[in-house]
């Protein structure tokens, strides 16, 4: 037992801390805590509060209820979709184990909608065919009507307190402890009574979800700050391919809120100011249900060349009227409610304006199909971070590679939270007890809060809020759909000055109970670190690949590009390191890159 150098600090000894209670983290603390460890769960929100419950459209799974399917093509579309830049390792183990893991959850009590005959209902997706391509589009998403993420996080959130993980909610993670030997444990924050927490681990897991709230217009929950990556980033360690960030077309005009997919799966289709179905012209074969890089761009060119709607024609509508009324409140209820609220618009009769949003981050925290962090150490790139976990949208498989299928991330989040919980049973049979602590581990994190909390109310700074607008506004505007290089430095160069604001920014509130603006302080300087990263790694590449799209270098470029960006902070510098893709899947033929049409 280590004895630590204050009494300012509570110590929780657990066998396993997962940060993060989204769907990753909460299907991995079942996997361990159904086998009996002591899981403690750290959230920031109310567990079921985690934006995996915005999820609307679905889970993918080859199951073949409605046309027939297999894992194989739903691997090619994945490793196609991810415009090659995906792990072919990762990208099968996550194939294969989706018709395994949805039947679990439907054993864990996850009420599907279910076809006539019973089996669990299943609608068609973007950039998903069968047959490789060849056989029309395939019906592989899985969905409890729009309102997906809601029940996964409902049944794991229940299945979880049968099984006895403890959580810690409205607790905020502040910093990692790590040594030489590995990762020890994190320190917390209480934010309801303003104390600090010490965990300590033999295993430690990120499970914190992405960082939409990097740019200003996004389908992403305010409490999507990407903080797990900035622990790791604190820590020494990079992040992977954070300039591929997904924009999905179908935000709600202005405001963002999302329009699933699901609508144009379930055929909805997306129309000009002149009334045309453009999407025939860009992916004639796909159509509305190419890739969302795809009709992102698709949507932006349209509007750029004057056939945007509305009075500053700068957004596509979104027609689904013709699905009727009954079957759009059955299906889609949710979409209905979110487009009258966000959009002003009755959807059974008015087509959605909508526009590209921010919505998923592909990049993150290195890591592989087992869930462990990996990091370079020597020649190796890939060499497991001994103690340390990264699982769901925080972490970087790599399965979506440049870009994302709709419904894949839900699979990702069920499927590494639960392989993440095996390696680490693994782990803990090797490591039965608890590395020792330096008994001053816990001086950094409570740094962090005690100097915000010094400062408050003296600063003379710009306002944390006008700072985070600004980063928002940067990133919205220099590293959008269409990227080019005068554009990008110019964002790096706003973005590298405004973050020598933070520091200096005032914050008034000095109180420690439930300081929300302490936590939104800290927010930004996580979503700081990932901004600049994200920002830096997109400046160097010179290609077009999936997400990021390059006026100035419009193709892709394989003979230089066919590597991940490894982007970490060093003496308060953004550096650059690459390593290659893993094209090698585990037991078929590698899919090699060839040209993506749809
Ligand atoms: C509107 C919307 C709709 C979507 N629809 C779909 C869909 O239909 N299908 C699909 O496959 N994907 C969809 N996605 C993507 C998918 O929902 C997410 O990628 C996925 O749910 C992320 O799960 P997660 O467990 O990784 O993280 P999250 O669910 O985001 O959970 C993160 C957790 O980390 C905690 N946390 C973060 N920082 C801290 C900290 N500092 N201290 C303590 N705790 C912290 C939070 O409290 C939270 O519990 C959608 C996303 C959005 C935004």
């Amino acid at each position: 037992m280590t004895y630590l150098s204050t009494d300012k600090v509570e110590h929780h000894v657990h066998d396993v801390v997962i940060i993060g209670s989204g769907g990753a983290g909460m299907r991995c603390a079942l996997q361990l805590a159904d086998a009996g460890h002591r899981v403690a769960v750290i959230t920031k929100v109310l567990p079921t509060r985690s934006h995996t419950v915005a999820a609307q459209g679905g889970i993918n799974a080859a199951l073949g209820n409605v046309v027939s399917d297999h894992w194989l093509w739903h691997m090619y579309d994945t490793v196609k979709g991810s415009d090659y830049l995906g792990d072919q390792d990762a990208i099968e183990y996550m194939c294969r184990a989706a018709p395994l893991v949805v039947k679990e959850l439907e054993h864990f009590g996850l009420p599907f909608t279910r076809q006539e005959d019973g089996r669990i209902y299943q609608r068609a997706f973007g950039g998903q065919m069968r047959e490789f391509g060849e056989g029309g589009l395939a019906k592989r998403a899985c969905a409890v009507a729009d309102r997906t993420g809601h029940a996964i996080l409902h049944t794991m959130y229940q299945q979880n307190l049968r099984a006895g993980t403890q959580f810690y909610q409205e607790f905020f993670a502040l910093d990692l402890i790590t040594d030489d030997e590995g990762c020890q444990g994190v320190m917390a924050w209480d934010i309801a009574k303003g104390e600090y927490h010490l965990f300590q681990a033999k295993a430690v897991i990120l499970a914190t979800g992405g960082a939409g709230r990097i740019f200003k217009v996004t389908t992403n929950a305010h409490i999507c700050t990407g903080d797990g990556g900035a622990l790791a980033l604190a820590a020494g360690l990079p992040m992977e391919d954070m300039e591929f960030f997904q924009f999905h077309p179908t935000g709600i005009a202005d405001v963002g809120p999302l329009i699933t997919e699901g609508v144009r799966g379930e055929g909805g289709y997306l129309l000009n100011s002149e009334g045309e179905r453009f999407m025939e012209r860009y992916a004639p074969i796909a159509k509305d249900l190419a890739c969302r890089d795809v009709v992102s761009r698709a949507i932006a060119l349209e509007v750029r060349e004057g056939r945007g709607c509305g009075p500053n024609k700068d957004y596509a509508l979104l027609k689904l009227d013709h699905l009727g009324a009954d079957f759009i409140l059955s299906k889609l209820p949710n979409i209905h409610e979110l487009a009258l609220r966000f959009g002003g618009v009755d959807c059974t009769k008015d087509p959605i304006p909508v526009q590209p949003t921010a919505h998923y981050t592909m990049g993150g925290i290195p890591s592989n199909r087992f869930g462990e962090v990996v990091a370079r150490k020597g020649d190796d790139c890939e060499a497991a971070y001994p103690g340390l976990y990264a699982i769901g949208e925080a972490a970087c498989a790599s399965v979506h590679g440049a870009n994302r299928l709709g419904c894949n991330s839900l699979l990702e989040i069920i499927v590494f939270g639960r392989a993440c919980g095996n390696q680490v049973m693994r782990h803990l049979k090797k490591h039965p007890y608890h590395p020792e602590l330096d008994k001053d581990c816990w001086q950094k994190g409570v740094a962090r809060v005690d100097e915000w909390l010094k400062k408050a109310g003296k600063g003379s700074g710009m306002p944390i809020s006008e700072i985070r607008t600004q980063m928002q506004t940067i990133m919205q505007e220099h590293f959008s759909v269409y990227r080019t290089q005068d554009v990008m430095a110019e964002g790096v160069e706003k973005l590298e000055a405004l973050a020598t604001e933070l520091p200096n920014a005032a914050m008034s509130d000095s109180s420690r109970l439930f300081n929300t603006e302490l936590v939104e302080a800290m927010e930004l300087e996580n979503l700081m670190s990932l901004a600049r990263v994200a920002a830096a790694g997109a400046l160097a590449r010179t290609e077009t690949r999936g997400a990021h799209a390059r006026d100035d270098f419009p193709e892709r470029n394989d003979a230089d590009w066919l590597k991940h960006t490894l982007a970490s902070i060093r003496d308060d510098k953004v550096m650059l390191d690459y390593k290659p893709v893993r094209m090698k899947p585990m037991t078929v033929k590698s899919f090699p890159p060839k040209k993506r049409v749809y």
